[in-house]
């Protein structure tokens, strides 16, 4: 691991050398003579956290377009859950690398993964550099499907990094995993010191067959099953009511909002004030590029706080908000010592160019960031202490 000392770069509204040593900060207001193994002069850019992205399905990128514009539950049964039927090791290792560079190139270093061929996934996050959580997947009658009994018996959960990657067990969804086996699950993970990784409250069609079947919406269902606690991490949560969202709260479960899937499949607006009011644990995710269309977490940001302000109140979710919940919150919800510039922290930063039309004028970083940035403002990016992107 190199030392980095980042030369004359836009920090806290002044420029200042950077030094990273062992994968941290080592001095955010180093001497121009500090003495590092890599010299990078970043004049003319800003340093920034880098993103985390808390809800994806990498090779999903290969169905990219594939089928648009209508519910989730004909998307799912008509389109992808035949597609995917279909796939191979090669299919989820292409999708995984091309979702990777994707990542990368628009600010991510983090990514936690919901899907099959999970060695595929790791080996993208090993190439690529970045951290990541690979879900243990279980999808009732899915080809590919594990079960709560096959990831208990697997002994070979092995970070070939040493330290960027961990491993979650990820039932689907209480519409396509039933209630035993997801307690069966979180039973599993918990015995191994392992995340859980779920689906939930995504549509009504979804609650409405919850109650349906089980007298019980979404969340309630999964608390009654004693699944939800600070190491549970719920996609969508879209459709909740007050008291979901108290109970959410309760528990300190951790909410991956997802406003650009959400959006496109008509899902629902995100209760934001409710979760705000109720104090929950709230990250940013892309979902799959089958919804969402790209894996652009910084892009997420901007829609989740148009989304929140299209209740009619400019006011809700500012930019520094938003921004919080794609940085700070999701490293934090992972338990990775990262997520801020700061002396001690893990090394994980963007180098933004200032220069880019993009971001001109600089009155507002952040906001500019968040607004109006784009992935052609993003210089470089580095995880862990290790440059993985660089147009420098
Ligand atoms: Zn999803």
């Amino acid at each position: 691991m190199k030392s980095i000392l980042i030369k004359n770069v836009f920090f806290e509204n002044r420029k200042r050398n950077i030094l990273i040593e062992k994968g941290r900060f080592k001095s955010l207001d180093a001497a121009d003579g500090a003495v590092a193994r890599l010299v990078i002069d970043a004049t003319g850019k800003a340093i920034l956290p880098a993103l985390y992205n808390t809800h994806t399905h990498t090779p999903m990128t290969l169905l990219r377009g594939y089928a648009d514009d209508m519910p989730l539950e004909r998307w799912l049964t008509n389109y992808v859950w035949p597609y995917e039927n279909n796939m191979t090791d090669d299919d989820f290792g292409r999708g995984s690398n091309l979702a990777a560079k994707e990542m990368v190139s628009s600010g991510t270093v983090f990514f936690n993964e919901m899907y099959f061929g999970i060695h595929k996934s790791v080996d993208a996050a090993v190439v690529s550099g970045m951290r990541a959580a690979i879900g243990l997947s279980v999808l009732g009658g899915h080809k590919h499907t594990l079960s709560a009994d096959m990831i208990d018996a697997m002994e070979d959960l092995k970070d070939p990094t040493g330290g960027r990657i961990c491993f979650t067990v990820a039932p689907h969804s209480v519409y396509t995993v039933p209630p035993e086996e997801i307690k069966k699950c979180a039973q599993v993970a918990r015995r191994k010191g392992l995340r859980i990784h779920i689906h939930c409250a995504e549509t009504k069609t979804e609650v409405a067959n919850c109650v349906r079947d089980y007298g019980m919406r979404p969340v309630e269902l999964l608390d009654s099953l004693g699944v939800l606690g600070p190491d549970v991490i719920l996609a969508h949560c879209v459709q909740v009511t007050e008291k979901e969202v108290d109970i959410l709260a309760e528990r300190q479960a951790v909410i991956s909002h997802c406003p650009c899937s959400n959006m496109k499949l008509g899902s629902g607006r995100f209760p934001y004030e409710l979760m705000i009011k109720a104090g929950c644990r709230i990250t940013l995710g892309t979902d799959g590029a089958s919804s969402g269309n790209n894996l652009d977490l910084r892009e997420a940001m901007k829609f989740a706080a148009l989304l929140a302000k299209s209740a009619g109140d400019p006011v809700l979710l500012p930019a520094e908000q938003v921004f919080d919940w794609a940085t700070r919150a999701g490293a934090e919800a992972f338990g990775i010592d990262a997520g801020e510039i700061r002396v001690g922290k893990l090394a994980d930063c963007l180098l933004v160019d200032l220069g880019n039309v993009r971001m001109q004028p600089c009155h507002n970083l952040i906001s500019n960031f968040v607004y109006s940035a784009d992935s052609s403002c993003i210089d470089a990016v580095i995880c862990d202490g290790n440059i993985i992107y660089n147009r420098i």
